[in-house]
């Protein structure tokens, strides 16, 4: 069975009744009764008479019920937000005012907490809005980006063609609801009829318990930011050996680095590791590649992030004399704008095409036909006048077998940048000083930090990216 997100309804495709759709947090549902729960609940919301187009939140975090919560709203025309247990009750408030919903579903506490006084008529799309997921602005606002059903249509053609998405897929979910990148095994399982583990905070910090949950359900398609494996693979128990259908793992949301493919290629020597780049706002992603021990070899100073997939185009603009311009991302997976923030969404949205359009922030260049990331507008370096590649510094660490991870930041004064910091995790003792001493026979005197910190573990943020502003606050304590 699958879900048709043309008909959205189930369609029968196989006959294969018992096989697991959703292992959530709490329990495991068949397709079948995941059918039958999604049924039951499409009752319950239409009780409330919403209008078409009315959106839903759902809070929670792991629960089955978060998914049928989820494809009860998209069936019924409602589009969902998503809102994780990870944020505070003042996000979920300041969303829920934001968008002015009159339903909101709690699948932590099992209920619907409903206010007539909200529901409005002035919600309709012709192209019907499948979710609102919040992101951070720059300002500190949750921005919310509509997707739409055409998009996630476009979207799902993709995940088939380039990625080879069927009913095999078993997915091992890490990101929660409200980071898009869980849109990829989301859709993967839903629009394919696959299967979907989902693995609350709890057991994502105990690895024991995650390498034991991918054992249980035989998972084959390993989803997450690139940072989060990192720790994964120092696991004696996290290689091809004591998991052997675990054979693809998909990547996104952060620079994957040519150390973390090597070791995840060392351990799983026959799996595919895919490098993915997009930001939410045009659908989860928009380039793809295959990361082969050739391509390691070939670009280890910076990954490609890919291949644009087909029906886009990524333009560059204002490129300098070393051909990096900002990407801007042109096609049917790119959001119909922010909800309703007009202002920036003709800073961000205004296309000069037949198509949408949104410009990204980020700068990339082509080569060989792929392209590559270069860094943030935001986060171009420039240190007494030297151009710096902060990821080159921290592949020069991480060259060295002693060191784990590596990030080096900016600590700037206003716009300015005053000095770097590089924060390591280091496997055995090492000496700070002979560690300097060793990437100076590499690095340009003005590309070794001024001071290099040895941490146990790096902060992460909700997304389970690395959090950069707390690594500042860790620094100015010391
Ligand atoms: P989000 O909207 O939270 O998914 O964040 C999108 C941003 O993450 C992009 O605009 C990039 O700055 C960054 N990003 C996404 N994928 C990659 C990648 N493969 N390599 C480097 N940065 C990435």
């Amino acid at each position: 069975m699958r879900f048709d997100l043309e008909l959205l309804d189930f369609v029968e495709c196989d006959k294969e009744f018992n096989k697991i759709a959703v292992s959530g947090s709490d329990k495991d549902l068949t397709w079948n009764e995941f059918k039958n729960e999604v049924e039951n609940f499409k009752t319950k919301l239409l009780e409330f008479n919403l209008p078409k187009g009315h959106p839903v939140v759902i809070y929670g975090h792991k629960e089955a019920s978060f998914i049928v919560s989820a494809v009860a709203c998209m069936s019924l025309g409602f589009p969902y937000i998503p809102v994780d247990t990870i944020y505070p009750q003042e996000r979920l408030n300041k969303i829920v005012n934001v968008v002015n919903s009159a339903v909101v579903i709690n699948t932590i506490e099992d209920k619907i907490d409903f206010n007539i006084e909200k529901v409005s008529t002035e919600y309709f799309y012709e192209d019907p809005i499948i979710y609102i997921i919040f992101t951070s602005g720059s300002t500190g606002e949750p921005k919310g980006v509509q997707i739409t059903r055409d998009s996630i249509l476009d979207f799902a053609k993709w995940l088939e063609k380039d990625f080879n998405f069927n009913s095999n897929n078993i997915f091992m979910n890490q990101a929660p609801f409200s980071f898009d990148l869980s849109v990829y095994e989301l859709m993967g399982f839903l629009l394919f009829g696959g299967t979907i583990v989902l693995n609350s905070r709890e057991i994502i910090e105990t690895h024991l318990e995650y390498i034991e949950r991918l054992k249980k359900y035989s998972c084959n398609t390993w989803v997450s930011t690139p940072s989060f494996i990192t720790r994964f693979l120092l696991s004696s128990e996290f290689t091809t050996q004591n998991l052997e259908n675990l054979t693809t793992f998909l990547f996104c949301g952060e620079v994957l680095t040519s150390m973390t493919a090597k070791r995840i290629l060392n351990n799983f020597p026959n799996s595919k590791v895919l490098n993915t780049y997009g930001p939410t706002e045009a659908t989860v992603a928009t380039t793809i590649v295959d990361i082969t021990p050739e391509i390691i070899e070939k670009y280890s100073k910076n990954l490609p992030v890919g291949f644009v997939k087909e029906n886009t185009t990524i333009n560059l603009l204002d490129i300098d004399s070393e051909n990096i311009g900002e990407m801007e991302i042109v096609g049917d997976n790119v959001s119909i704008g922010y909800f309703k923030n007009e202002e920036l969404n003709k800073q961000k949205f205004e296309s000069k095409y037949e198509k949408r359009s949104f410009r990204t922030g980020d700068f990339g260049y082509f080569e060989d036909g792929m392209l590559f990331f270069a860094n943030r507008k935001d986060e171009l370096i420039k240190l007494h006048g030297f151009r710096i590649e902060l990821g080159e510094i921290d592949k020069e660490f991480t060259s060295n077998k002693a060191v784990i991870e590596s990030i080096t930041i900016p600590l700037k004064r206003g716009s300015e940048v005053m000095k770097l910091i590089t924060f390591i995790i280091t496997k055995d003792e090492i000496e700070i000083n002979e560690l300097k001493e060793e990437i100076s026979k590499t690095l340009p005197y003005y590309m070794i930090p001024s001071d290099i910190i040895k941490l146990d573990k790096f902060p992460y943020n909700n997304n389970h990216k690395i959090d950069k502003n707390e690594l500042i606050n860790i620094y100015k304590k010391l």
